[in-house]
């Protein structure tokens, strides 16, 4: 059995106490864990402040940009290694977790350059006085991340902080911390100094809680539900610290009468089934124009039910959901939506030997979803769909506005007006228009609105999160010679 330390100040450290990482796919005993809790946050802190100050606040961006380059190089080298692994954490699918290898790498490669033409700006307001601005890092910045995406959602938080001179913590979920252990080695591998990246596993109320209330952190970056993204923001408030919310999603497809079904349909499915719907960023609602639904619903019904399920590292078009309780919050959601809706497809775990003892669930579609029923408005986070119709534009708009979220969206039409004024209507941090990026490429800002959150990661936006600005004002004497 692997044990898998947290690593601090450029060591493993085995605490005493350690936790079990559950294998999805089986219900067994994937690894042991090293349980941090308050003094590794603490030991960990203290080991990011020392690397800030000792030199990574002014060590120069190329430098840093040669060390991230050399991590994404060497995550490069391990990508099979690390989506193996990945895949046996989390359940998901190998060419998923392929995919998300390629994208965290891809983090590392894209702040790497990102950072080296980061510059402040001149402000001309007279001839007397020169001002001018820094993009100076906050210092020790605290990550917290969840359990559905750990290497790339690791990748996309730290990336930016190291980029612009911060020294991280980063604490990864209990459900799923292996590939964050091993991006801090790498780290390391690539020259790093001991320190710059610490990475504690350990439960959230104990390493995660400690984290976000540790008067040496100096902004955090937050992924997870809105319930603790509430706690974090609380505690971050206490020590008057900016913190980065990433949090749920209700997000629709819009699928209008005049669109492509063909290109639609495989991408709509895809939305929700992929990563077993724990995707934040997860296409949870159908909102369909009403002469098409018919249409639409019997060929999606169909493609649900041709949807494999199986263990991550068979590459099943989808695997387990990630535990017991993921699997009973699933179960209790589709019970209740039985009562709201009529399910048309899944509703329920699978009947099939070879997945006991796995966390499975069918891929389950709900039709004729009223938009105040509880599974229209909530995020169960599962291979779970609620399908709504509408008839014009107005009523769409209303309908995908119609959540407490607003991470995502996606419209689907051959109307260039109708892509624009959706575009503009909806309420989300990112709107797709006849295609749905799940979130997209490193390349894209992404975040939310309303209870999905606030910040913005990914994209040269990402980075000035992780910056704040100075401004310096110098006089100057005018006629000197
Ligand atoms: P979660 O909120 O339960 O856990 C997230 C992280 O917070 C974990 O590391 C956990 O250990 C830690 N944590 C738990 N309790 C804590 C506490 N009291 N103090 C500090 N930290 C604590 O979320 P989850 O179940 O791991 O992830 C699912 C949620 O994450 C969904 O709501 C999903 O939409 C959201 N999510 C959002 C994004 C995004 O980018 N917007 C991406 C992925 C997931």
């Amino acid at each position: 059995m692997n044990r898998y330390p947290a690593l601090i100040n450029g060591e493993e450290v085995n605490a005493g106490a350690s936790f079990e990482d559950i294998d999805p796919s089986t219900g067994e005993v994937l690894a042991e864990v090293t349980r941090g809790g308050p003094q590794e946050i603490n030991d960990a802190v203290a080991a990011a402040r020392q690397a800030l100050e000792g030199t990574w606040r002014r060590t120069r961006p190329a430098e840093r940009a040669r060390i991230l380059r050399r991590m994404s190089d060497l995550m490069r080298r391990d990508r099979d290694r690390l989506a193996d692994l990945e895949s046996r954490d989390t359940g998901k699918p190998l060419r998923q977790a392929r995919a998300d290898a390629d994208v965290a790498i891809r983090y590392f490669e894209f702040y790497a350059g990102a950072v080296e033409v980061l510059y402040g700006e001149t402000i001309p307001v007279s001839s007397d006085v020169f001002i001018y601005t820094l993009r100076e890092p906050f210092g020790v910045t605290g990550h917290i991340i969840p359990w559905n995406y750990p290497l790339q959602i690791g990748a996309r938080t730290v990336a930016p902080a190291l980029a612009a001179g911060n020294c991280c913590v980063l604490k990864p979920a209990e459900e799923a911390p292996l590939t964050a252990v091993h991006l801090g080695r790498i780290g390391l591998e690539a020259g790093l100094p001991p320190g710059a990246l610490n990475v504690v596993p350990g439960y959230g109320e104990e390493a995660g809680a400690a984290l976000a209330a540790h008067p040496g952190i100096d902004h955090l970056s937050f992924t997870g539900s809105v319930e603790v993204g509430a706690l974090v923001s609380k505690a971050a408030a206490d020590h008057v610290i900016p913190v980065t919310l990433e949090l749920g999603g209700k997000s629709p497809n819009l699928v209008f009468a005049d669109a492509d079904l063909g290109a639609a349909l495989p991408v709509v499915v895809n939305s929700i089934i992929q990563n077993a719907g724990q995707t934040c960023s997860a296409g949870s609602r159908l909102l369909v124009q009403a002469p098409i639904h018919d249409q639409l619903m019997d060929e999606m019904t169909a493609r649900f039910q041709k949807i494999s399920l199986g263990p991550g590292p068979a590459d099943p078009d989808m695997g387990p959901l990630i535990s017991a309780t993921q699997l009973e919050r699933v179960a209790r959601y589709v019970d209740l939506g039985k009562s709201e809706a009529h399910a048309v497809a899944g509703g329920g775990p699978p009947d099939d030997a070879r997945l006991k003892g796995g966390f499975f669930f069918l891929p389950t579609v709900f039709d004729d979803v009223p938009p105040s029923a509880v599974i229209a408005r909530e995020e169960i986070f599962g291979p779970v769909v609620a399908v709504t119709s509408f008839s014009d534009l107005d009523e769409a708009a209303q309908l995908a506005n119609g959540t407490d979220f607003g991470l995502v969206a996606a419209v689907w039409t051959r109307n260039v007006s109708t892509a624009h004024v959706m575009a503009r209507e909806i309420r989300a941090g990112q709107v797709f228009v006849n295609t749905y990026g799940a979130s997209g490429g490193p390349e894209m800002p992404f975040g939310g609105v309303k209870r999905s959150g606030h910040g913005r990661e990914k994209g040269f936006q990402g980075l000035l999160e992780y910056t704040q600005v100075k401004t310096v004002a110098m006089k100057i004497e005018l006629g000197v010679a």
